[in-house]
């Protein structure tokens, strides 16, 4: 037996995934990169923004002019968004030189603000040359081609210089870097259709247990369904990899290492259930035999205390397949995917390593555990944005799918604390 405290058993996860050699690489359609790993550089193509962005609608203005509001300016020019700076008096035609007395070009680098002139501006439209600020709309008034400004603004307000996000050439994404929206809206804007992306993992997975029918079977009086090969394969697909569902496993050791071998030939092999210390838990057992070496098989937590985690070939002389032996109680199967088999789908998908996400909840109501074990327990986080709550779900133990599917996030009671009051910090993580 190797029993692990909680963070030594992450640590132990953390190394063996920093180790694992990621997935091939494939050019995939950006409209398809969700949930993918990048596995190429994304540069900008040119400066973001390009020109100098105004962020709010309103009057394009050098900032000295309307030191000492109200100032009254003339309007020379209407910009929008995608389009050239346009004289008000004639909105169809572009600004030329010699209108107004100055030079006016048909593009707009060539417009140039002047003392005590304004140019009305869109969101979104490039702020033109001589002006540093954008007045907000709600505080000006206008009367004709003259506006009056009704608060000063500092220079450079509700303007984004060109280039202040990134320059052209930068590197935005680098490898490893997890295809989230933003980061997609990110290769989109740099112009990106098609990305080098890893492929997804695949991930076995295989419930074990004398008492399981497939779901589509009507189950005997001692009979149950198999629920945990559906909760983990949508786990491992949110995690970005690739579920792969065994038949079900029966608690006899010639057709539990058959199936097992036929998981390790995966990237990853997750089992379910036969890991405690029952007289047909049979899984470490038949790893054991098939020459497996475990990196623990224990950790002092709630639920989900028997875990097992190691690594074993497929068949002699192969390279060694990670696997976790998950308690078999749905909830155990599911929180041990996330404290620990997510990382290392994560990292076979190309993922650099990143943290756990724990966020912080006052707790609504007191919590009293025994001591010894960091316990994961269903919960829900609730309350308004500044003050956020979080209360346990009333539930049966680590049987108690009902209960669970009504969590939205695991409360993390610490194995040092008896009692955590009601209005104390609590670490949560988010489901
Ligand atoms: P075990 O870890 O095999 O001792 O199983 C612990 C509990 O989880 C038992 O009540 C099992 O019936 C239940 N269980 C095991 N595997 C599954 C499964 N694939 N789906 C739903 N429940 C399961
Ligand atoms: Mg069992």
């Amino acid at each position: 037996m190797i029993v692990l405290s909680f963070t030594e058993a992450r640590r132990r996860v953390e190394q063996a995934a920093a180790e694992v050699r990621a997935t091939a690489a494939e050019p995939v359609e950006l409209l398809l990169c969700g949930g993918r790993v990048l596995a190429q550089k994304v540069a900008a193509d040119r400066d973001f923004p390009p020109f100098p962005r105004a962020t709010r609608d309103g009057y394009a203005v050098r900032a000295a002019d309307v030191v000492a509001p109200p100032a009254r300016l003339k309007v020379v020019a209407e910009i929008r968004a995608g389009g050239p700076p346009l004289p008000t008096s004639a909105p169809s035609t572009p600004l030329r030189a010699g209108s107004s007395g100055q030079m006016w070009g048909t593009r707009e680098a060539e417009f140039k603000l002047r003392a005590g002139e304004a140019a009305e501006i869109m969101t979104g439209a490039p702020v033109p040359a001589g002006a540093d600020a954008v007045v907000m709309v709600e505080y000006t008034s206008r009367r004709g081609q003259v506006v009056e400004i009704q608060r000063g603004v500092a220079g450079g307000e509700n303007v984004v210089p060109r280039g202040a996000e990134a320059k052209a050439g930068e590197v935005l994404l680098r490898p490893g870097a997890r295809l989230t929206p933003a980061a997609i809206a990110l290769a989109g804007s740099c112009g990106y259709h098609a990305l080098m992306a890893h492929q997804r993992p695949q991930v076995a997975i295989l419930s074990t247990g004398d008492e399981l029918v497939d779901i589509a079977a009507q189950p005997g009086p001692n009979q149950i369904r198999n629920s945990n090969s559906y909760s983990l394969a949508a786990q491992v697909q949110a995690a970005g990899g690739n579920p792969v569902v065994l038949p079900i496993a029966p608690d006899e050791p010639a057709q539990l290492r058959r199936l097992i071998q036929e998981g390790l030939a995966a990237d990853l092999l997750l089992l379910s259930g036969g890991v405690s210390m029952g007289k047909y838990d049979l899984v470490e057992q038949v790893l054991a035999e098939l020459g497996a070496e475990f990196f623990f098989t224990g950790a002092e937590i709630q639920p989900g205390r028997p875990i097992v985690f190691g690594r074993a070939p497929a068949r002699p002389g192969a390279l060694p397949t990670h696997f976790f032996g998950l308690p078999g109680n749905p909830v155990s199967t599911m929180v041990c995917f996330e404290l620990f088999a997510r990382a290392l789908v994560e990292a076979l998908a190309g993922a650099a390593p990143g943290p756990m996400r724990f966020v912080q909840a006052r707790l609504k109501s007191e919590v009293r555990v025994k001591t010894g074990l960091t316990r994961f327990l269903p919960a829900i986080l609730s309350g308004e944005y500044e003050r956020t709550e979080v209360e346990l779900v009333r539930w049966q133990g680590s049987g108690d799918m009902a209960a669970t599917a009504r969590a939205n996030c695991l409360l993390v009671a610490p194995p040092d604390r008896e009692k955590i009051r009601a209005g104390e910090l609590v670490s949560v993580l988010l489901l």
